[in-house]
């Protein structure tokens, strides 16, 4: 349970290694700071005295190693301090992560196995908390000088770009606690759709693609090479969602897979991986503060993001709509659609549908609030090979104009015609 608590200014004071967890109120921001002592917020230092303004409905902690006074205003829905957590096992995982990140640095060889740093990916259910413990353990190690790659495969609930995509991105400070990653120039491929499900090989593909280019990013930055990976992956974990766990595992090469909160996973992946060498499998403790999320809130959670990529998270980005004749862009979806017409197939067979086909989408209503993604590829057949410069939103179609006009986060061309569109919509409110 937990209190909440009202527009009141309010002091809090933490004993060493415990937590302050809060839930910020639906309807208006939080605003708190550290008084004295040291505290993080997902292993980000708070600087003492400065305010920060937290948007409505961000659930995080405020934890402090050695004992610490916080100060709020504004409404929460709930907060709560908690004196027990996992988060001395955390930090030991961390220390020995960075004690490999400083092995592989000073490993002058150029040989490739001893010059790459950890390559960690933390696996468990949904709601164990995946997402936060990546997040820690990328801002120590950022704080620690070390410059780790984030790859988020997490399609549902990812915090690198928008839903259904893949991303990467090199965190080279501690990720700010409010306004989280920020994007630079994250490297992200389109999947189109927010649950796997929806094309299963493309998704395999896609990771395939992502693994390959960070791989020969690493090939040239000893650096970035030697902080090693974090990956963050989705919460399904069963059936399908565990052989696509596996092949993460496996096309990203990692060798520390912390699993979070799960018996069954853990000892399921432990013994499959016993034959590969150097994979250390680790079993930690889910935190009693992740909070639950249903159904309805992720989607929720979705649709903020997206918005959040063409409005800002405070409302600070002002999108452009521009219009475009329909014949300057080329849409195209991934996947779906017999790959031969039945009158070609041998008598009694079945036409099957090839995942990774590109096919042409015609322009129309169809398109209308849809969410579609801008390839950098040169050519179709580059689609699927091809990481994506950003995203537009489909506001209007005129079929008699022959016009399309859509949302992007900024004016001017878009750098290339080809449009991906998956299955991601979104209604502007
Ligand atoms: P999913 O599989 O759905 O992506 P996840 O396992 O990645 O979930 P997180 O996103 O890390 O879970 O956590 C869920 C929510 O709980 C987030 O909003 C996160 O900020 C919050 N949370 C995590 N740890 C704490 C904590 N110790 N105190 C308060 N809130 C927390």
């Amino acid at each position: 349970g937990g209190a909440s608590s009202s527009g009141v200014k309010q002091q809090v004071k933490l004993e060493k290694e415990s937590e302050l967890r809060i839930e910020v109120g639906n309807d208006a921001p939080l605003c708190l700071r550290l008084l004295n002592g040291n505290a993080e917020i997902f292993g980000t230092e708070l600087a003492p005295e400065i305010w920060l303004n937290f948007p409505p409905r961000l659930k995080f902690a405020v934890f402090t190693w050695y004992g610490a006074t916080i100060e709020m205003e504004g409404t929460t829905e709930t907060d709560y301090t908690a004196d027990e957590t996992p988060m001395v096992s955390y930090v030991n995982v961390h220390a020995i992560l960075e004690a490999r990140r400083t092995r592989a640095k000073a490993s002058s060889s150029g040989d490739s196995e001893s010059s790459q740093g950890p390559r960690v990916i933390v696996v468990g259910p949904t709601d164990s908390g995946k997402s936060t413990l990546s997040r820690m353990l990328l801002s120590w190690a950022a704080k620690q000088g070390s410059k780790p790659t984030f790859v988020d495969l997490d399609i549902g609930q990812g915090s690198i770009t928008i839903p259904g995509c893949i991303a990467a991105t090199p965190i080279e400070m501690p990720i700010d606690p409010v306004e989280g990653i920020t994007l630079e120039m994250p490297l992200v491929y389109f999947f189109g759709h927010t649950t796997p499900s929806n094309n299963v090989e493309l998704y395999k593909v896609l990771v395939k693609e992502l693994g390959g280019m960070l791989e020969r990013q690493f090939a040239g930055n000893a650096e970035s090479r030697a902080s090693g990976m974090v990956i963050n992956t989705m919460g399904w974990i069963e059936g399908v969602g565990y052989d696509l766990l596996l092949h993460a595992i496996r096309t990203l090469k990692a060798n520390v897979v912390l699993v979070l909160g799960q018996e069954k996973l853990y000892s399921m992946l432990r013994d499959v991986l016993k034959g590969e060498p150097k994979v250390d499998v680790v079993k930690l403790q889910r935190s009693g503060g992740v909070v639950s999320r249903n159904v309805k809130v992720r989607q929720k959670a979705r649709s903020f993001r997206i918005r959040e990529y063409f409005y800002g998270l405070l409302n600070d980005l002002s999108p452009h709509s521009n219009i475009a004749n329909f014949s300057d862009l080329c849409v195209y979806r991934i996947g779906g659609g017999p790959q031969a017409p039945r009158s070609a197939l041998p008598i009694g067979a079945e036409p099957v549908a090839d995942p990774t086909r590109v096919v042409p989408v015609n322009i129309n209503r169809d398109l209308l609030h849809m969410v579609l993604a801008v390839s950098f590829a040169k050519e179709p057949e580059e689609i699927i090979s091809s990481n994506v410069a950003g995203f537009i939103y489909v506001t209007d179609v005129d079929i008699q104009r022959k016009k399309i006009t859509y949302l992007a986060p900024s004016a001017g061309d878009l750098p290339s015609k080809f449009l991906i569109l998956g299955s991601l919509t979104w209604l502007e409110t």
